[in-house]
């Protein structure tokens, strides 16, 4: 049985107002939606697009019965809203995807375990429960190798790579800095891979997908720099890649948004590195190159309508805009350089306030074919401070 459409002019919740959550809004709006905006920081960039704000924090007890009241369906922006309150949302609302889902993928070790319960490949990992046990685990499992917080990380934060065996020592006085009870850690192997990618798919109630093309990555300092799609691998290892990602989200049975990162490796294999249940920074282009974009897709599913086409309309690069980045474009010149360059989109998060790593904006870049987009791009990661 298919779920009813919710009508137009109905309010649409969202756990998370940063720039995923406004771009969620924007979409919902653009489709006749209202949105209510739950964010602990009051400045968070979607509470300026809400018919509805919501600043306690999220263990709140009578803000989230009031924030049920309010809403006709909910949604998050990211993993790090406590999966408790998805769940109890859950038994008044429709939320999407659902509190078991974001359950198993915010624990970085949960994820990891599904995944490789579910036979899709991942790198060797080991579980931390003690800064005691580092030197143990990085003995079995070999150097070079990532620990990560298992739980709240994202961009590269509560990450160590520890390259040799005498990196422990630092790497256990970071982990007992920030000890506390149930804290833990994951220990991955460091993956030499020749490049990352990520597909982007979303997943409805009756099981069937709709995927994006797979995109191309680079990271700097665990963070996004820019994406490239369609992406330069082999047709063999894109359809890999897109088939892999259809299998954990259908293992997961979860019904959303979704990408899932990939390493891969020379010979073209690929390992899964991790899933965000949720619109993602690499999907970016979709607003600008698609048909129908990440946000709209994830507005469809919360409201029960029938998934987009994941159509690519144009090759694309998109490069995020990092902390100070932002003022060399945003100046006189800056804007006049990159608004007068073809093909070229700004967007700008409103974020008042800049800090080192922070997302402030993004540009996408779109051409004909995708060395033009890609050299774009380049040309303008060159020129930014
Ligand atoms: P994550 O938060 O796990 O997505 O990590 C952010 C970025 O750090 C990734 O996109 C990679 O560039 C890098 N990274 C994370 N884990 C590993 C790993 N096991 N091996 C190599 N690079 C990694």
């Amino acid at each position: 049985m298919t779920e009813k459409i919710l009508e137009p002019g109905s309010i649409l919740g969202v756990l998370g107002g940063g720039q995923l959550g406004a771009m969620f809004a924007g979409a919902a709006r653009r489709m006749g939606y209202h949105v209510a905006v739950w964010d602990p920081d009051a400045d968070a960039p979607a509470h300026h697009l809400a018919s509805h704000s919501f600043t306690a924090s999220f263990s709140d007890t009578a803000t989230r019965v009031q924030f049920a009241h309010t809403v006709h369906a909910v949604t998050f922006e990211w993993e790090n809203v406590p999966a408790e309150l998805c769940e109890w949302l859950e038994q008044h609302r429709r939320v999407r995807p659902s509190g078991a889902v974001l359950r198993i993928i915010q624990d970085r070790i949960d994820q990891k375990q599904f995944l490789r319960f579910s036979r899709l490949p991942v790198q060797p990992f080991t579980t931390i429960e003690s800064p005691d046990q580092l030197a143990e685990s990085v003995r079995k499992l070999g150097v070079p190798a990532v620990c990560k917080t298992a739980t709240t990380g994202y961009d590269g934060k509560g990450q160590w790579i520890l390259r040799r065996n005498s990196d422990v020592v630092d790497v256990e006085q970071a982990l007992r800095t920030i000890a506390k009870p149930g804290l833990k850690w994951i220990l991955e192997k460091f993956v030499n891979f020749e490049r990352e990618l990520s597909v982007l798919l979303v997943r409805g109630e009756e099981g069937a997908c709709r995927v994006y093309p797979v995109v191309e990555n680079r990271h700097e300092r665990g963070i996004l720099r820019g994406t490239l799609v369609p992406s330069t691998v082999s047709s063999d290892v894109a359809a890999k890649a897109a088939d892999l990602a259809g299998q954990a989200v259908t293992a997961l049975n979860g019904v959303g948004v979704f990408c899932v990162e990939f390493f891969q490796s020379s010979d073209g294999g690929l390992l899964i590195n991790e899933i965000a249940p949720r619109p993602h920074n690499s999907g970016h282009y979709t607003l600008d190159a698609c048909s129908v974009s990440q946000f709209e897709q994830q507005v469809r599913v919360v409201c029960g309508m029938p998934l987009g086409e994941a159509r690519l309309l144009s090759p694309a690069a998109m490069v995020n805009l990092i902390g100070d980045e932002v003022r060399s474009v945003t100046s006189s010149r800056g804007f006049h350089d990159l608004l007068s360059t073809p093909g070229a989109v700004l967007h700008l998060y409103g974020k008042r306030v800049v800090r080192s790593g922070r997302k402030m904006g993004h540009v996408t870049f779109l051409a004909d074919r995708g060395e033009v987009a890609a050299e774009r791009a380049r040309q303008f990661i060159s020129r930014l401070a």
